[in-house]
């Protein structure tokens, strides 16, 4: 069975998807990916989907799981389906990632960090023909030396050479933890996902993701990337920064907040409504090209 079951063409209905990684709660960043994400899928009379981005056990907040979802519904987020939880789909990411051993696109890897600490990011690809065994050892994909391009619908063309500017990457760590860039490629490709909206910090995952998406003959998605949060000290507003999580009696309030930083115009009468009147708000007036086209957002500038 090949790893990618098919999929609808992009041409087909809009499919859309948020997916949390429940290693912390929800924050004011993530709730403008989300809202990002749901209105654009709404406002084209899309699907939108829920998936938990499980895959790191060790780095997951007990309760968070329930606590994102919860979130979710507080805010009056309705997703399609089932929440698909990335735990539950392990023996599809073991199957791709034989697959691509099998056809020699990916190799196995003990280099060990400290190895690896002068080459700023980039794998020198000291493994790449010693032909390892698999066991105790990651796994990477060989890169080819050429130019991974699209076009973000916000943030315009962008480029990236993968041999250069990222290296073979590990796509199965050597505690045998599956990596995100294949599993969201799989997941994405498995779910009929046509439309990807996320935060910015992800932009430079693409390119990758669209080498992985060649390798599994997966359809391409559009890509919106929206601004990132920043704190005032220069940090992405995130778990690691201990920004807060979203208040569940705040609901109406921050999702006005949000629109506005995402360009929108919502009445400010608005944020004493409903939390579902603010999406219903939301997805009726949903001008994406009015999102400001950059990678970051100070939080200290928001209204
Ligand atoms: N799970 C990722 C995160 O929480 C998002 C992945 C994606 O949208 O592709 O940052």
């Amino acid at each position: 069975m090949s790893p990618v079951p098919t999929t609808p063409s992009q041409d087909g209905p809009y499919v859309g998807r948020f997916a949390p990684t429940p290693s912390g709660y929800l924050h004011f960043g993530s709730l403008i990916a989300a809202l990002a994400s749901y209105a654009d899928a709404r406002a084209a009379d899309g699907r939108w989907l829920v998936r938990m981005e499980d895959l790191d056990p060790p780095r997951e907040l007990p309760g968070a799981q329930t606590a994102i979802l919860q979130t979710l519904e507080r805010y009056g987020f309705e997703w399609d389906g089932p929440v698909v939880r990335q735990s539950e789909r392990l023996e599809v990411y073991r199957e791709a990632l034989g697959d691509l051993l099998d056809r020699d696109l990916a190799y196995a890897c003990r280099c060990s960090r400290k190895t690896l600490a002068d080459y700023a990011g980039v794998y020198p690809g000291f493994c790449r023909e010693l032909k390892l065994g698999r066991e105790d050892a990651a796994i990477r994909l060989r890169v080819p030396d050429s130019a991974y391009r699209f076009i973000d619908r916000l943030q315009g063309a962008f480029a990236q050479n993968l041999a250069q500017e990222v290296g073979d990457f590990v796509i199965r760590r050597r505690d045998g933890l599956f990596a995100y860039q294949l599993a969201v490629v799989l997941d994405d490709a498995w779910q009929g996902v046509t439309d990807i909206v996320r935060g910015a910090d992800l932009l430079d995952s693409t390119p990758r993701q669209l080498y992985l998406q060649e390798l599994f003959d997966a359809p391409r998605p559009r890509y919106l990337h929206v601004p990132l949060i920043i704190q005032p000290d220069g940090h992405k507003l995130g778990k690691r920064y201990r920004s807060p999580p979203l208040e569940p009696h705040q609901a109406s309030p921050l999702l006005v907040r949000a629109l506005r930083a995402l360009g929108q115009r919502p009445d400010p009468a608005l944020a004493e409504a409903g939390p579902a009147e603010v999406l219903r708000w939301a997805c009726q007036h949903w001008q994406a090209q009015a999102i400001p086209p950059t990678l970051t957002l100070a939080e200290a500038q928001l209204r």
